[in-house]
């Protein structure tokens, strides 16, 4: 069975270092926010961009805390795409805002950023770009749009750890930006995990205030936090995991070219890139008209293909007050898109098989 993804294979691939990362834990004694995070912090803050990370217990935490780090709260409504993880909702909805949805465009999947303004209302307070897939949403368009209307912009990076924006890394756009370290990400964790990055120093310090009960001094909370802690553990993981990042990051695009020439001339509609982006494959997604046939075939010969994501947010049962969503083209992806193996450990051969698979099937 070629799976979909596979962080076990990303484990067998690096696992001395990552045996190593954790018996110095082990050893260490100290397991909660220690010195491997900061390290952790620093490090993945340079490898982006950024002057501060903050380290959280999850991509959905860090878009939580960052949103109500940025004043973002009750009744506030806050611009985002449906064609996404429901996380991206959930934590503005956590928040107690709402979220108001926007339409993709059909050939990248993105935000369709033309819309925007035509959204935003005297409640707007912030837009929340999601890089879906691995590629950049045009952040030019919502970097003029918030300033020309005064709103925040947290960026969800949790797919597209790497990816850049005419040559800049995504996360370095936002007021604040949202990193998850799932174990299938780009960058994983062996467990939970997140990340949020800012060049903001003030907002870096209410981040680190608030991922910890609001704590300005151990033990008093100067404001109502959370618990949301990055562990010992998983900062020394993904210390030793993010040295290859970039190479991983490589292969999936190695994979994804090869997808791209192995199926061209079939029935599919082959992932598009974005202008100025450099995409990173968090998945590689292309359209099928007869998707439901298409994802049987598959697996009936041992390929792992899989929908991200079957049902869009504003379809799903807790979302679907977020009435009067008028959104044809995410409805449209929903019934045609298909999620093709990449992982940066996928070998030729199973990427060849997959394009066999599929190029059997008409
Ligand atoms: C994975 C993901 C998240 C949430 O991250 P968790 O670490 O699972 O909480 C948020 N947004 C998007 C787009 C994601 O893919």
């Amino acid at each position: 069975m070629i799976l979909c993804s596979n962080p076990k294979a990303q484990v067998d691939a690096h696992r001395k270092e990552i045996e190593a990362a954790i018996v110095g834990v082990l050893d260490s004694g100290w397991y909660i926010l220690g010195q491997e995070v900061s390290r952790f912090e620093e490090r993945f803050a340079a490898y982006i961009g950024v002057d501060h990370g903050i380290g959280v217990a999850s991509g959905t935490d860090a878009l939580t805390i960052a949103l109500a780090t940025c004043g973002v709260g009750l009744e506030d409504e806050v611009i985002t795409v449906s064609h996404t993880a429901v996380a991206t909702a959930a934590a503005i909805a956590l928040v107690g805002a709402k979220p108001i949805f926007v339409d993709i465009k059909p050939d990248t999947f993105l935000m369709d950023t033309s819309q925007i303004e035509a959204a935003i209302t005297p409640c707007t307070k912030a837009i929340v770009p999601v890089h879906i897939y691995g590629q950049a949403v045009e952040m030019d368009e919502i970097l003029r749009i918030a300033r020309a209307h005064g709103l925040r912009v947290v960026e969800d990076c949790a797919q597209a750890h790497g990816a850049t924006y005419r040559g800049r890394r995504v996360g370095t756009f936002g007021d604040a930006s949202c990193f998850s370290f799932y174990p299938t990400k780009n960058l994983g964790a062996i467990g939970d995990g997140g990340i949020v990055v800012t060049d903001d120093a003030d907002l870096a310090e209410q981040l680190r205030h608030g991922r910890e009960y609001g704590w300005v001094d151990r033990y008093v909370s100067h404001f109502r936090g959370w618990n949301s802690r990055l562990d010992e553990m998983q900062a020394a993981i993904l210390s030793a995991k993010i040295g290859h990042l970039d190479a991983d990051n490589d292969r999936r695009r190695g994979i994804a070219s090869y997808y791209d020439e192995g199926l061209a001339g079939t029935d599919l509609v082959l992932p598009a890139r974005a202008t100025e982006a450099e995409h990173v494959f968090h998945l590689y997604v292309a359209r099928s008209k007869r998707r439901d046939e298409l994802l049987q075939h598959l697996r009936e010969g041992e390929v792992g293909a899989a929908i991200h994501y079957p049902v869009p947010v504003h379809r799903q049962p807790a979302y679907r007050s977020s009435e009067a969503a008028d959104l044809p083209e995410t409805e449209r992806a929903t019934e045609e898109i298909i999620s093709l193996p990449v992982y940066p450990e996928l070998a030729d051969d199973q990427v060849e098989q997959v394009v066999c698979r599929i190029r059997a099937f008409s």
